[in-house]
């Protein structure tokens, strides 16, 4: 009798243990699928911030951040998803849009026509998506409004609202 006892309360300790561990298991899941977005490429370095800029002398609207990434560098998805666009679009040249699991949508823009997914496939956080593509695309055209290779990244949120991925994506 002195051991079923002990052996209850082993197997209640135990239960609660485990109900403790997954729950504790559960928040750090929805923590990384839904607030931690990762950078899109290995390179950090920006050369234009999301926001008004003087361009030509002219106050220019920004709709993403851009980094400085040579023609090439790989493009990762900046958290789970599902690819929802593949291909050319007028001012980005080549890209890539994935829904995320919160309603975010980010683009990829000015990539190289190599894409490494499809449209539909489901993506996770840092797969490869892409490449940065060249300035010209192979019939003439600009790979959007491009002044040289680099990565565009445009982040909406859920009601479609262009905001700031330096607000989103987690600081190196
Ligand atoms: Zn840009």
């Amino acid at each position: 009798m002195v051991f079923l006892s002990m052996f209850k309360k082993f197997y209640i300790s135990y239960i609660i243990f485990s109900v403790i561990i997954s729950l504790i298991f559960s928040i750090n899941k929805n923590n990384i699928t839904s607030t931690s977005f990762i950078y899109p490429t290995k390179y950090t370095d920006i050369s234009s911030y999301f926001g008004y800029r003087e361009l030509f002398g002219k106050a220019n609207y920004h709709d993403g951040t851009d980094f400085l990434a040579p023609q090439g560098s790989e493009i990762y998805a900046i958290n789970n998803g599902v690819v929802i666009h593949v291909g050319f679009l007028n001012g980005y040249g080549n890209s890539v849009i994935i829904l995320h699991d919160n309603g975010l949508k980010s683009l990829y823009g000015h990539m190289s026509k190599n894409y490494t997914i499809n449209l539909g496939d489901s993506v996770l956080k840092g797969d490869t998506i892409g490449y940065v593509g060249p300035k010209y695309l192979e019939d003439g055209r600009l790979n959007g409004n491009t002044t040289g290779p680099h990565l565009h990244l445009t982040i909406y949120d859920k009601n479609g609202t262009r905001i700031d991925p330096l607000n989103i994506i987690e600081k190196k």
